[in-house]
């Protein structure tokens, strides 16, 4: 193991990993935390579930993870998804759960509730989406990984997409991490190395609905726990590096089912018309410190105004050429940053498209 702080080394734990589990089934219950950030503990099930029905409820304490007070911090977990482990393999699981006070109400943090129900009302026009998740990898000294001590890479230029020595960083957690996602069932489209050299990008989706938060999130628990092992950090920040360097986004694709028939570019042209009229509202969810992301330069938008354009990048919201072209598909709002909540931004486009 890369990191120091491992308490193991590979050799060691791949004799105990070879035990079988005496018919036990491991279940890593995964939430979000009150910091934007993912947390998990482990149940032994006794009997292999088939849907999320069969999995129990269960809880953890919110005063230890920003979600609750002390005097009431009992938090309960409801089971949401299901996907395969690919740390532990076999029949283990790790499930997706959403965060309930002990009054029953949804947990503050939960995002998850509000969108499940707007996508449950405007099932009827199968929305789907597709998240690009930018990110950056650090060591752990806080430096960005591969970068020369006290000094930067040359400038911006040969990383994109990369290939060769000195102009790719990192490529064996991403290689982990895109098989970890494959095994688990997470619906990642692609993945390629960004313009600023340690950032990388995966794209999920297209996701019908409500699912396209679930797999991102477990898409970014699976990020973490691979990096974990390699010792390196990975940082979600929409500009993790000041100057002339790219920041980090979360591009989000959108279309609906009237978008993608024939005909459908009418339907792509009256949503942009919408979002045009709520950017601000838009903004307020579309992530923290995007300001410093969204300057106008790098591949960026000003986030002042609201623009789109077909294939430009240095628009809020791009159509890309293709979809122009054959007069339907989907269209990309690029303003959301690396850091955003999905069910919030996934949420607040479906109910600006569907109801204003
Ligand atoms: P870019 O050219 O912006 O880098 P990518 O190839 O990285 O594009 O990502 C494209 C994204 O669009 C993927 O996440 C993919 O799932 C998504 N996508 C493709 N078709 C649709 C569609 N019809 N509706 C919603 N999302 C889609
Ligand atoms: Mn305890
Ligand atoms: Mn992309
Ligand atoms: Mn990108
Ligand atoms: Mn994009």
């Amino acid at each position: 193991m890369a990191d120091s702080k491992s308490a193991s080394n590979g050799g060691n734990l791949e004799k105990y990993m070879k035990l079988d589990q005496n018919g036990a089934i491991m279940a890593e219950y995964v939430w979000i935390d009150g910091s934007n950030g993912v947390r998990s503990k482990c149940k032994t099930l006794f009997k292999k579930p088939t849907s999320v029905d069969d999995l129990p409820e269960w809880n953890f304490d919110g005063s230890s993870t920003g979600q609750a007070p002390g005097d009431n911090s009992d938090i309960y977990l409801r089971p949401a998804a299901i996907f395969r482990d690919p740390f532990r393999g076999g029949d283990n699981i790790i499930v997706l759960a959403d965060c309930y006070n002990s009054d029953g109400t949804p947990n503050k943090f939960n995002h998850r509730y509000q969108c499940a129900k707007l996508m449950e009302t405007y099932k009827d026009a199968d929305i789907w989406f597709g998240i690009e998740q930018e990110y950056t990898m650090f060591d752990s000294l806080g430096k960005v990984y591969g970068w020369p001590v006290g000094g930067f890479p040359g400038p911006q230029g040969p990383y994109y997409c990369g290939v060769g020595n000195g102009k790719v960083y990192g490529r064996d957690v991403v290689e982990a991490h895109y098989r970890a996602c494959l095994y688990a069932g997470v619906n990642v489209s692609g993945i390629n190395a960004e313009v600023m050299p340690s950032q990388w990008e995966f794209q999920v989706g297209p996701c019908p609905g409500i699912e396209m938060g679930d797999h991102l999130w477990i898409a970014r628990y699976l990020l973490e726990r691979v990096a974990e092992e390699f010792g390196i950090t990975i940082s979600f920040h929409p500009k993790p590096l000041e100057g002339d360097w790219n920041g980090a986004g979360c591009h989000t694709n959108v279309s609906t089912k009237e978008m993608r028939a024939e005909g459908g570019i009418k339907a792509i042209e009256a949503a942009i018309e919408k979002l045009s009229k709520r950017h601000k509202e838009h903004i307020a969810v579309y992530g923290t410190d995007n300001e410093k992301r969204l300057t106008g330069r790098h591949e960026t938008a000003s986030i002042a105004s609201f623009s789109s354009g077909v294939a430009n990048r240095g628009a809020s919201v791009r159509i890309p050429r293709s979809v122009a072209k054959e007069g339907r598909g989907y269209f990309e709002d690029r303003r959301p940053a690396s850091n955003i909540d999905p069910y919030l931004v996934t949420g607040i486009i479906a109910e600006t498209l569907f109801t204003t």
